[in-house]
């Protein structure tokens, strides 16, 4: 990654931290809250379900800007996805903030790519997709 790469996936975190999407409660949809201890960062994330697809998300919560702008990105890109596809873009975070393996269906979510250096930060990336996993049962 380029220095200018790394500088504007930074930013992107920082807006998503200051500036969360879908930072609200959602009535009658599946929730689940999952701390991390490590940081202070706690999060309920919240899915609505048509069937099989989330047709709405959302997070409540507070934490460090990794987390919050994880699930803010995130309740973004899962909107109208099946759990199917889910599962999969779950599996996708997960490779890229551990190995760095990149993937453009993540979209804005490829902007963790550099947590992978830092492994005691990963938690904080990826506690809103824990949140969501159990949400979805
Ligand atoms: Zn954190």
């Amino acid at each position: 990654m380029t220095a200018d790469a790394a500088a504007l996936y930074q930013q992107r975190i920082l807006d998503h931290g200051r500036r969360p999407r879908n930072r609200r409660a959602l009535a009658g949809a599946s929730e689940a809250r999952r701390d991390n201890p490590l940081c202070g960062d706690r999060l309920t994330v919240y899915a609505r379900l048509d069937g099989d697809v989330i047709v709405e998300a959302a997070f409540e919560g507070d934490g460090c800007a990794i987390a919050i702008a994880s699930a803010s990105m995130m309740t973004a890109l899962v909107a109208g996805r099946t759990r199917e596809d889910v599962g999969r873009l779950d599996a996708a975070f997960e490779r890229l903030v551990t190995v760095g393996v990149p993937a453009a269906e993540l979209g804005e979510l490829e902007a963790f790519a550099g947590i992978r250096a830092f492994p005691v930060r990963r938690k904080c990336a990826t506690l809103a997709w824990e949140a969501l996993r159990a949400a979805l049962g």
